[in-house]
């Protein structure tokens, strides 16, 4: 529970049994994926637990929303920048590590200035060929 309490978000134990999900977690789960999840050690849980934890979190920053997946949103406990290959049969979702150097010259940019981009990758996984 002292780990959580940086997040400023309400703790409570169904709460920190998402939290534990998320924690460290690399497979950029949907909303119904932890909630089947979290469900097994809690099965009272409604599944708007999970989103209203989801949503406080994302507030916060402690969490991205990835739209990569057309079918259903999917979420990144890792707010760090990087980019995402997804496999458009299986729908799994890695993490590219890379700062690719793109440079926008000024005519493209409007005036903006620009903070980071976020790249998204396409392809058919390991397992899916
Ligand atoms: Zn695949
Ligand atoms: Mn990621």
């Amino acid at each position: 529970m002292e780990e959580y309490r940086h997040l400023n978000i309400k703790l409570t134990p169904q709460r920190i049994a998402i939290l534990d999900y998320l924690k460290g977690n690399k497979s950029h789960p949907s909303a119904e994926d932890i909630f089947k999840a979290v469900k097994k050690e809690f099965p009272t849980m409604s599944f708007a637990t999970v989103y209203n934890t989801l949503e406080a979190l994302k507030n916060k920053g402690n969490v991205q929303e990835l739209k990569i997946d057309s079918s259903k949103k999917r979420y990144d406990p890792d707010c760090s920048t990087h980019h995402h290959l997804i496999c458009t049969k299986c729908k799994s979702i890695v993490d590219i590590f890379n700062d690719f150097k793109l440079n926008l010259s000024e005519d493209l940019t409007e005036g903006f200035d620009l903070i980071g981009n976020s790249i998204e990758f396409f392809g058919v996984c390991h397992d899916c060929k």
